[in-house]
């Protein structure tokens, strides 16, 4: 009934709908089997893209060749620009989307790519002959076979849903939890391991009392993920905001007996970062009031999520303690919150390519290598799908550096670290954020997935060469044109900034603290008359450039010291137990991870910098 395919995605989440773009956007052959096909790209929880570090992951998503931030842009009822008040390293984008739109968008976008079919089963078994996966089987005991597989199951694998006392198997509220595929890894001498996550009440938007509530508009420009020529914004959906209140968590207290969370129910760990509503009051015993953010699910529908109060406590008490909160007196409840405990692997099973070191071209990504997040499995399914291409090839696998993206640093993060509890993205983890910024994605990436031979990166490319001239343009334009006093005094003046006595060059103007182009322009006429020529973006980037050279230079010189590191390879077999001078733990730790080279050797825990000292030593350096 099946061909041979050159790749198989099992799951249509995030990461399993760029995988299989990737690696069919490659030439290869794939089929897609996902356990429910009215359920591709479903947003498990809020449906919003982006946010801090994140809207720089969907960016180089983008700038790759994945279609994450394009769904997105088609897709989105509010932009936002995160932290404009900080540096531009952590300027981050985050959108919010209409959930059925972006379902609706992602599955069209997968079937327009005639290198994808797709199969509606439950995989429940990998076909592994001498150590390779050669295909899947599924519950009704089909194969399908294969010459590389990539794993993407997200939360659903042994899902168990837990809502006050009440528990049930499934992989999300509504759908089934997948069975078969962890006993057969753990019985092929993986390691699995258990995690949770949560997710808040839906409630009706006609039973709110929105007067009661502050408005958060969307940005007044919006801006948008894709560096392709997508839709902007035109018209948006507010956000709100609420507020818990002491009332609130008294009646929520009313539930903590029976709080899966509390009573030892759920072992598996929780992302820190993300707590229920339950854990905030619990850690945070002295706050009176939690904010919240009460968001609409799509254009055409009353649908709220109420971000911020994510909760497995007993569906009546969340419903009660819902309706102390200001403005939803009267709140009616869609859907109750609940948590949800998966199985997932550690990561640092995988090579840095995400392919499994114990069965060959098998490959995981997404939520099954302990993240959590839509925007870290999608990255993490680009480049699965890319690299289980690369692999069919027998070619050498794409690996992005730490200085290169955040996907570098997450990747890295992963296979060398492992993952205590779920793993999400955080600008403080890259060491280079100036480097890797959400707008300069493009011409840091577009380069290489052109290299690679993605089949749709020509006019993308040509955007970068574009976007690359222009800048050179600007800014040789701000170096030559002279501010003249008369003009830029009175708006230096507005801003806190000596006013200039004679005239002096634009770039030195633009360099002071406080002073954006955007309103200079407004105060100097040939600048304005120039820069008219030129889209936001691009002046927004040269702007970038000019002011932080300085620090720009600086890490750009890091990267450099710590290349020179990544580019000592060690041999594969190197027999690490071997050599005497390396402590226990570096023996042992190099020995399972296996590093490339000597920068990610470097990054592996319990390896000292005497370690390294005696690798480099070992190897006449
Ligand atoms: C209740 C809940 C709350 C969450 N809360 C947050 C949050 O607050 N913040 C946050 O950042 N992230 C949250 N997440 C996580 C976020 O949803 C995931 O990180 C993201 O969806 C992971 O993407 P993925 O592609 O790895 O997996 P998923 O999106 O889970 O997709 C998995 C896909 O695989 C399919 N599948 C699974 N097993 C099989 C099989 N054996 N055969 C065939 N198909 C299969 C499924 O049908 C599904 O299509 C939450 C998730 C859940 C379920």
């Amino acid at each position: 009934m099946f061909p041979k395919y050159d790749v198989i995605v099992v799951g249509a989440g995030h990461a399993g709908c760029e995988a299989a773009v990737a690696a069919a956007n490659m030439g290869s052959k794939v089929m897609l089997v996902t356990m429910n096909m009215n359920t591709i790209a479903q947003m498990s929880c809020n449906p919003a893209m982006g946010g801090v570090a994140k809207g720089q992951i969907v960016r180089e998503v983008d700038a790759l060749g994945g279609y994450s931030g394009i769904v997105t842009d088609h897709t989105m009822i509010q932009f936002r620009m995160l932290n404009l008040s900080k540096g531009p390293a952590m300027w981050s984008p985050r959108a919010q989307s209409d959930r059925m739109l972006f379902a609706g968008k992602w599955r069209k976008m997968l079937e327009e790519n005639t290198n994808i079919d797709f199969w509606q089963e439950m995989v429940t078994g990998l076909v592994v002959k001498d150590g390779r996966v050669c295909g899947v089987s599924t519950g009704m005991g089909i194969e399908i076979e294969s010459k590389s597989v990539v794993l993407t199951n997200g939360t659903f694998l042994n899902g168990l849903i837990h809502i006050g006392e009440k528990q049930f198997g499934g992989g999300r509220a509504g759908e089934r939890a997948a069975t078969g595929i962890t006993e057969q890894l753990v019985e092929l001498g993986f390691e699995a391991g258990r995690m949770k996550t949560g997710t808040p009440p839906r409630v009706d938007g006609r039973s709110l009392d929105w007067d009661k509530m502050e408005v958060q508009p969307g940005d007044e420009e919006p801006g948008k993920f894709s560096y392709t020529d997508t839709p902007r914004l035109t018209k948006q959906r507010p956000c709100h905001i609420a507020y818990t209140s002491q009332a609130v968590h008294d009646v929520l207290k009313t539930g903590f007996d029976k709080s899966p969370m509390f009573n030892g129910r759920i072992r598996g760990i929780g992302p820190r970062y993300c707590p229920s509503i339950e854990d905030k009051i619990e850690r945070f015993s002295e706050r009176t009031s939690h904010q919240l953010f009460v968001e609409p699910e799509g254009w055409d529908t009353c649908e709220i999520y109420v971000n911020g109060f994510s909760s497995s406590l007993p569906e009546d008490v969340q419903y009660k303690a819902l309706r102390k909160i200001v403005g939803f007196e009267n709140a009616k409840m869609f859907r109750p919150g609940y948590a949800i405990e998966y199985d997932f692997f550690q990561p640092t099973q995988l090579k840095v390519s995400l392919e499994t070191r114990l069965i060959k071209n098998l490959f995981f990504a997404g939520q099954i290598n302990g993240t959590t997040g839509y925007e870290e499995a999608a990255c993490q399914g680009l480049m699965a799908g890319v690299n289980a291409h690369l692999a069919v090839r027998e070619e050498e696998p794409f690996v992005l550096k730490r200085s290169e993206a955040y996907i570098g640093v997450l990747i890295d993060d992963l296979i060398n670290k492992g993952t205590k509890e779920p793993y999400r993205m955080f600008t403080s983890r890259a060491e280079y954020r100036i480097l890797l910024r959400q707008d300069n994605a493009d011409l840091r990436l577009t380069p290489l997935a052109k290299a690679l031979g993605m089949n749709h990166m020509d006019e993308r490319m040509e955007k970068v060469n574009t976007k690359v001239a222009q800048q050179k343009e600007l800014i040789s334009f701000f170096k030559k044109l002279s501010a003249d006093p008369a003009e830029v005094n009175p708006f230096l003046e507005t801003v806190g900034s000596k006013p200039l006595s004679q005239k002096v060059k634009m770039n030195m103007v633009i360099l002071r603290p406080n002073v954006g182009i955007k309103a200079l322009r407004e105060h100097a006429p040939a600048l304005n008359e120039f820069l008219n020529n030129y889209d936001e973006e691009v002046i927004s980037l040269a702007e970038t450039t000019l002011k932080y050279e300085g620090y720009i230079r600086k890490e750009e010189e890091m990267v450099e010291k710590m290349n020179r590191l990544e580019e000592v390879k060690l041999k594969e077999d190197l027999n690490y137990n071997g050599l005497v001078s390396l402590s226990l733990e570096a023996r042992e730790k190099l020995t399972q991870l296996q590093p490339r080279t000597i920068g990610q050797a470097s990054r592996i825990s319990g390896v000292s910098p005497s370690d390294i000292s005696v690798l480099l030593v070992h190897m006449g350096r």
